[in-house]
């Protein structure tokens, strides 16, 4: 049976290929977005399908639907280093404020509530990698820490939502994800090198490069929070790729791939910036049956074309 489900930050680069899988598999989205940092870019092809609606609101206010939602996938947020920088507190309020308009609108419907968590709530971990039983080394009065700790909340939240009303709740924390609809300028590692490489610019490695991160195709991701929704799985879920590899191994990938002559120069590391970061992923694995299958090198070769749209280069 097909059902009808929420998602909001449906416009952004997760959440608007959530709305191609569900729209792709028969049901009813609705969209919710206010283009703070979601684009309508990331939606116009699905705009005049039956199948889906979009409605431009801020989450941070009580949310209203008509009719049935079977499921609610509360994906909207700044999600960028440089973004939650730049809006800390919207930040810290849609993690806060709209997790728990998100939550009571579930609970009002009776649907099923899944909270896009992240790795940030590991901050700079000290147990590597990372499971979902660490509870994190987190900075709260930090840069970072208008995401992290909205993260944390919302995961306590929704948990509480749980616990207390009863409501049927699942929670993905989210390794860094990849692929077409990033936004050029939005500050992230990989928009910033393939920008920089296909320009022909030096690639900036924040630090010494030497940190870590672990590289997942947002296919491979979309896939994982299709396969949680539908488990049985209250606790959180880590979904990544555990592929790990250092920022300068990545820029040196990224200039081969793109085939390009750009040189790599060194910028100031930022505050807090994990130095690691890989997810253990047995729990998805057992309890999913999940793991990426898209390698990391594959998703770069089909990630180039959309930037190189995005650049108007040919
Ligand atoms: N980074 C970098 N150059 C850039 C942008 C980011 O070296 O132009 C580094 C950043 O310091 C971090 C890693 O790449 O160590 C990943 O950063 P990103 O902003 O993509 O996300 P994060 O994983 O830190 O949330």
């Amino acid at each position: 049976m097909s059902s009808r489900v929420l998602i909001t930050g449906g416009a952004g680069f997760i959440g608007s290929h959530l709305c191609d899988r569900f729209v792709a598999e028969g049901d009813e989205v609705i969209c919710m977005d206010n283009f703070l940092t979601g684009s309508p870019d990331n939606i116009s092809h699905l705009f005049g399908n039956p199948k889906f609606t979009f409605v431009q609101y801020n989450v941070t206010e009580f949310i209203y639907v008509e009719g049935k939602v079977d499921a609610v996938l509360h994906f909207a947020s700044p999600a960028s280093p440089i973004d939650y920088l730049k809006l800390p507190i919207q930040t810290l309020k849609v993690g806060s404020l709209g997790t728990h308009k998100a939550l009571g609108f579930a609970k009002a419907k009776n649907a099923l509530f899944l909270l896009a968590s992240t790795s940030e709530v590991y901050g700079d971990p000290l147990m590597h990698p990372q499971k979902e039983e660490y509870w994190g080394n987190v900075n709260p009065i930090g840069v970072r820490g208008v995401y992290d700790e909205a993260k944390r909340f919302s995961e306590a939240m929704t948990m509480a939502y749980h616990r207390y009303h009863g409501l049927e709740t699942r929670i993905v924390r989210i390794f860094n994800t990849f692929g077409p609809r990033m936004r050029l300028d939005d500050g992230r590692v990989l928009p910033a090198f393939m920008k920089q490489a296909l320009t022909g610019e030096d690639l900036t490695a924040f630090g010494d490069g030497m940190q870590t991160r672990s590289f997942c195709y947002v296919d491979d991701l979309v896939e994982g929070v299709v396969r949680l929704l539908r488990s049985n799985c209250i606790d959180p879920v880590n979904i990544g790729n555990p592929d790990e590899i250092t920022i300068m191994q990545f820029a040196e990938e990224i200039i081969q791939l793109t085939g390009s002559k750009s040189k790599i120069s060194f910028m100031p590391l930022p505050e807090d910036d994990p130095k690691v970061r890989q997810p253990d992923i047995t729990k998805a694995r057992e309890t999913l049956g999940w793991e990426p299958k898209v390698p990391r090198i594959e998703g770069l070769r089909r990630t180039i074309g959309y930037f190189k749209t995005k650049l108007g280069i040919k």
